[in-house]
């Protein structure tokens, strides 16, 4: 045992931030395992804190969306999960199952291009019983002209051929980059006013961690669902309206959160 896996086995189950914890030490072990960036330690963080904001559960607007992104990669003809360090350090496991069950390969894309992370990465979602990984030949890949980031270079079978593509936790150039190449974007990220947020065509607006269980149980019960079912689903949903909804409950949970804070410094 390391002394980060140390760290995480003394946190109390009964920690109120138990879950936080154990999920930051992911990231730090992702870290340590070449997965993870120094620059995705502050993205978590800055995930975390839009996390409490929203309650730290998965609310309504979210659960919307998450129906409809599993809508959306059901109907897709070639869809793609997209793969970065810390969506691989979180739920590793969760992206293998979602893509079993909506049929949409992975590839791993990555801002920074580090020696080693690709493999790092590939280990583990093999080990969690991937049998299809794109993204990993290095001659193979074509560059997206509209990009000048390292995850410009895609996997032609996989993002560059995609009609819908599945960016969890993502930066917003490429969301933009995306949907300028006509591609459906389905983004999971905590924070409402992000540029990914904007731009994507539906936005989950909560934690990876909670989302993709979600999905996997939508995707479970809805893969079977005729096309006529799964499309209507997506004609109801609207997703500027699941950012202001988003909005307006952080604005409304705030308000309520600084009025038990009163309560109990006046007890
Ligand atoms: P953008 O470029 O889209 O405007 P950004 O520059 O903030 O946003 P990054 O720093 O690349 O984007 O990515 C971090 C994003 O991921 C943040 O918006 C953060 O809220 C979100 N995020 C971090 N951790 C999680 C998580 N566990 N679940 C969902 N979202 C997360």
């Amino acid at each position: 045992m390391n002394s980060n896996e140390k760290q995480v086995e003394d946190v109390p189950i009964d920690h109120p931030r138990y879950l936080s914890l154990k999920h930051r030490h992911k990231i730090i072990e992702g870290l340590q395992n070449l997965v993870v960036t120094e620059a995705g330690l502050i993205a978590h963080g800055r995930g975390e804190c839009f996390d409490y904001i929203l309650g730290e559960k998965t609310n309504v607007f979210a659960k919307n969306a998450i129906e409809a992104a599993v809508a959306l990669l059901l109907l897709a003809k070639k869809p793609i999960i997209s793969v970065n360090g810390n969506s691989a350090a979180l739920c590793a496991k969760e992206l293998v199952k979602l893509s079993q069950y909506t049929k949409a390969p992975l590839e791993i894309n990555l801002f920074y291009g580090k020696e080693g992370r690709i493999k790092a990465i590939q280990k583990l979602l093999k080990r969690e019983g991937a049998l299809e990984i794109l993204g990993i030949e290095e001659d193979k890949m074509i560059e997206i002209k509209e990009l000048s980031s390292n995850r410009r270079r895609v996997d032609p079978d996989g993002i560059y051929s995609a009609d819908v593509v599945f960016v969890p936790l993502e930066d917003g150039d490429r969301t933009e980059a995306l949907k300028k190449l006509g591609k459906k974007v389905i983004a999971i990220d905590l924070n409402p006013l992000s540029r990914t947020s904007i731009w994507a065509d539906i936005t989950i607006i909560d934690n990876i961690v909670r989302a993709l269980p979600k999905m996997i149980k939508f995707s479970k019960e809805m893969r079977h669902k005729d096309q006529s079912f799964l499309t209507k689903i997506l004609v109801k949903y609207n997703n500027q309206k699941t950012i202001q909804t988003a909005l307006n409950f952080i604005i409304k949970y705030i308000k309520s959160q600084k009025r038990k804070a009163f309560e109990i410094v006046k007890n």
